[in-house]
């Protein structure tokens, strides 16, 4: 018997990458990594696995990454944090034609399993008004009205999955991710999420002394957090659960308000900064958390990494990169 081959597309990206090194660590399989960015921008870079470069938008780039392969994780999206998500509506759309060939390319090739990451912006945005927010529940992505753009894209990708199990019998497993964050992720350059730009805006007033920080909305919006290893465990059982067939939350449940997140930071970093909010920001929604009902009752599982744990070794990760910045050595935003 040969020894499996596993497909992680966006493997250069922050999630990809991170799935790319527990699958080396955990052994027993080979892993074809894919993403359209030179290898030298990739977050992780493994010399074991078969790195390739290609654009999954189109279709034989597809069929080329999916052959021989027996499971999929498909990672693979132009998107970023809300100043990206809220100015790159068509761009977020486009992800449709790496969901569609990559779905037909999997179905062709004979693809064993296939994974896909939806996101908590595929939620009603009804829902998420106000910052005393209700947990989201899998059930609440209908009636549909999701994130503008990016959300559409999720929710049309993850009933193309449903379609394809129903009609084509391949084996589909969909996760809603809830905001990630850690090291190796972009923590610069416009398309940075939230937790590692305050960390890097935080760094930035230390280490200049200036002792301000801009905030993106009041910073009363509530969210939750789930640090990378957690997701990197759900996802995997999520693929080898038997029990989730339908989309399933992945996320933390602790929320904190983005003053909180700021507070937390602050205490990482020893300082105290003065706050400028700036209520013309991208804030995204006013409340979001996931409701962690099913996944607890599918799984016995869910992501419990407590968030000023997480935050810290972010912290750690993102000061390294800025540090390595200013010295002029070479880094990936
Ligand atoms: P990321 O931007 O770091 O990684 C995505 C990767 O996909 C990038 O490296 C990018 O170069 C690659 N890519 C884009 N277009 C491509 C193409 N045409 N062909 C090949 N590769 C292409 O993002 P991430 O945070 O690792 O997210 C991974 C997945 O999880 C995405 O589908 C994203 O929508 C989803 N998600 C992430 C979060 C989060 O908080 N990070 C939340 C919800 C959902």
């Amino acid at each position: 018997m040969t020894t499996p081959l596993i497909l992680v597309t966006g493997a250069g990206g922050f999630i990809g990458g991170h799935l790319v090194a527990e699958l080396q660590r955990q052994g027993g399989c080979r892993v074809r990594a894919v993403d359209i960015k030179p290898l030298a921008e990739w977050y992780q870079v493994f010399a074991q696995a078969e790195n390739v470069q290609l654009d999954l938008q189109l279709r034989d780039a597809c069929m080329h990454a999916c052959d021989g392969v027996n499971d999929v994780y498909q990672l693979a999206a132009d998107m970023g944090g809300m100043g990206f998500i809220e100015t790159h509506k068509a761009e977020c759309m486009l992800s449709v034609l790496i969901n569609t060939h990559m779905l037909v390319a999997a179905k062709e090739q004979r693809c064993k399993r296939f994974f896909y990451s939806s996101s908590a912006c595929a939620y009603n945005l009804e829902l998420q008004r106000s910052e005393e927010i209700v947990p989201l529940k899998e059930s609440d992505a209908y009636p549909a009205m999701p994130e503008d753009g990016y959300g559409w894209e999720k929710l049309f990708s993850e009933r193309m999955c449903r379609h394809f199990t129903e009609d084509y019998g391949l084996y589909t497993r969909v996760a809603r991710f809830h905001n990630v964050y850690g090291p190796f992720g972009t923590w610069d350059g416009g398309r940075e999420k939230v937790p590692a730009a305050i960390c890097r805006k935080v760094i930035e007033a230390k280490e200049t002394g200036r002792h301000d920080i801009g905030v993106w909305g009041d910073g009363k919006q509530t969210r939750s957090f789930m640090y990378i290893d957690d997701c990197i465990r759900g996802i995997r059982m999520i693929m080898e659960s038997d029990a989730v067939r339908e989309p399933i939350n992945l996320g933390s449940s602790e929320i904190v308000t983005i003053n909180g997140l700021v507070d937390i930071v602050e205490a990482i970093g020893g300082v105290k900064l003065q706050r400028h909010y700036d209520l013309t920001a991208p804030k995204g929604v006013n409340g979001r958390n996931s409701d962690n009902t099913l996944v607890r009752a599918r799984l016995g599982w869910e992501p419990s990494l407590p968030l000023r744990e997480g935050m810290r070794l972010t912290y750690e990760w993102v000061y390294g990169q800025y540090v390595a910045r200013r010295a002029g050595k070479q880094v990936t935003l």
